[in-house]
């Protein structure tokens, strides 16, 4: 895992956003007791030139990102479209604040839903979780579909 492209995106003098670092534990796909499965997501509401959300869940050490521009479906049943950006670092979870004009995605950041996941599958083209957060609760499916774009679907409440 690398923050390569991160970096390279942003110029930390000129915007509020963390620098961040791999972080040193790679954490699980799987893990026998649910309780070691359990690491954060994030939904971050980021009025940019478009309004998305973007999506992310910590995995090996890194924020795994996803945004999406209609939002996470909320409802069982519902697909949207999630285009796959550069892994952010962990420590982007709790950024919420103003990028400056002339910055990268420039515009505002707050943070729309947070909690924990766990993860149920994963294969090269999809990822089965389970979120746990304040809006968001149930059971969700990403699959890879063609290059960087997924699709965001939400099989159940749980
Ligand atoms: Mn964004």
């Amino acid at each position: 895992m690398s923050l390569e492209k991160y970096k390279k995106k942003r110029k930390f003098d000129r915007t509020p956003e963390p620098k961040g670092e791999v972080g040193k534990k790679s954490l699980p796909s799987f893990a026998p007791r649910a309780s070691e499965g359990k690491h954060r997501f994030v939904v971050q509401k980021h009025q940019a030139r478009n309004l998305h959300y973007d999506f992310r869940l910590e995995m090996d050490g890194v924020l795994k990102s996803w945004a999406v521009p209609k939002g996470v479906p909320e409802k069982p049943g519902v697909k949207h479209l999630a285009v796959a950006v550069e892994d952010h670092p962990v420590s982007y979870a709790n950024f919420a604040g103003v990028i400056p004009e002339g910055n990268y995605g420039a515009g505002t950041v707050e943070i729309w839903d947070q909690g924990k996941y766990e993860l149920t599958e994963k294969t090269e083209k999809a990822l089965k979780f389970k979120l746990t957060g304040k809006r968001l609760r149930g059971e969700y499916v990403l699959f890879n579909f063609k290059g960087k774009n997924w699709f965001m679907f939400k099989i159940k409440n749980v």
